[in-house]
């Protein structure tokens, strides 16, 4: 980027003395005259504008009183891109300081940037056949990851609490037989060497998203992270929660809107679409939608996963198993294979509408 370079070290000057106080990132190719125009209009409301002209950013830094500014009046600007306070909580996921999109590499297969990415799978690995048979099967329809819990979250304390160490081994024999790279859940910090030697994707699940000392210690890994949004979290506290694994150095982290609490009690959660373009706004990481724990029940998950797909997120997580009525965990979420296919078939189609593919 060609800054002007006199403007450009005045503005890290007030920064670095801690008076800048707004950032106002206009739309690149804005003309000097419109420049001008929005500049006069803000200092006569009080603040001294500093005015940064680069090739591919332009930035009004905003220095004195912002107290009186409402940055959504800025933002009905149309050359107005983002106003921002300096202040900003989260950095390294912050699309302010990384401008483009992360795209992340698991083993070759990508999440972010054009193609949509689809991990399927059941809730919880039950025995070898259950897992292999599901495995073969969505990678047959295309999904690019399966999924499978092995240590699972279970609201009571008497209900299946999944396989374990063993439902990891079974993981392995099914990523063998189809080259699906796995992705489970982790709950303690105690079995992150272990995750860390075997699985691809560690996710990190709805009820896990604040446990700070579980985030830190994955920030000390190199594994791909999928952060699953807290059952009552804004926006703001998922994209702190992958500040703490980004700040620990491990910048491979992926978020997953999973539906929220509200007042709503005829679906399992409230699916927050709304979260998907405000993340993209906000932070350069890869978001995913998992329509089935939003809906939590299975013939919603079609048209959630269309919506999805539809404002912009970069990739799924399907609850998929053979026999949704015998299974151990969420049978009323899962859908089944043919059922999977015929998704993906129409998910193609509103992937290339909105300038992606599956
Ligand atoms: C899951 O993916 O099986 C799960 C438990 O999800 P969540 O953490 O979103 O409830
Ligand atoms: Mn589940």
């Amino acid at each position: 980027m060609l800054y002007k370079e006199n403007s450009l070290r005045v503005l890290f000057f007030i920064l670095k003395r801690g008076q800048l106080k707004m950032v106002v990132i206009l739309k690149p190719k804005t003309s000097t005259e419109e420049i001008n125009k929005l500049t006069r209009d803000l200092e006569s409301k009080g603040v001294t504008v500093n005015p940064v002209i680069g090739t591919e950013l332009i930035i009004l830094g905003l220095v004195g009183d912002t107290s009186k500014l409402d940055p959504c009046y800025i933002e009905a600007n149309p050359y107005v891109e983002r106003v921002m306070h300096v202040q900003e909580h989260f950095k390294k996921a912050n699309r302010m300081f990384h401008p483009e999109d992360s795209i992340i590499d698991v083993n070759g297969n990508t999440i972010g940037g054009r193609k949509i990415s689809v991990i399927a799978g059941p809730c919880s690995v039950e025995t070898e056949e259950q897992i292999i048979t599901v495995a073969k099967d969505v990678k047959k329809y295309g999904a690019s990851f399966l999924r499978g819990g092995a240590f699972k979250p279970r609201t009571s304390p008497y209900s299946f609490q999944g396989l374990k160490y063993d439902g990891l081994e079974l993981l392995k024999i099914a990523r063998e037989q189809t080259g699906l790279p796995i992705v489970t859940e982790i709950m303690s910090p105690y079995d992150i060497e272990v995750f860390n030697e075997n699985v691809d994707v560690i996710q990190v699940g709805a009820r896990n998203m604040q446990n700070f000392d579980l985030l830190k210690e994955l920030g000390k890994t190199n594994k791909t992270i999928l952060l699953k949004r807290g059952l009552s979290a804004t926006i703001e506290e998922l994209l702190m929660s992958a500040e703490y694994i980004m700040a620990g150095g491990n910048e491979n982290v992926i978020l997953c809107e999973r539906g929220i609490r509200t007042f709503e009690t005829y679906t399992r959660n409230t699916l927050d679409l709304s979260a998907i373009p405000a993340i993209k706004k906000l932070s350069h990481l890869p978001v995913i939608v998992d329509p089935s724990h939003a809906a939590g029940k299975w013939w919603m998950v079609e048209p959630l996963a269309k919506a999805a797909v539809a404002v912009g997120a970069d990739g799924l997580i399907i609850e998929v198993h053979n026999d949704p009525q015998k299974a151990w965990c969420d049978g009323q979420q899962s859908i089944k294979p043919e059922l999977f296919s015929n998704i993906m078939d129409d998910l193609r189609i509103i992937a290339e509408a909105v300038g992606r593919e599956i």
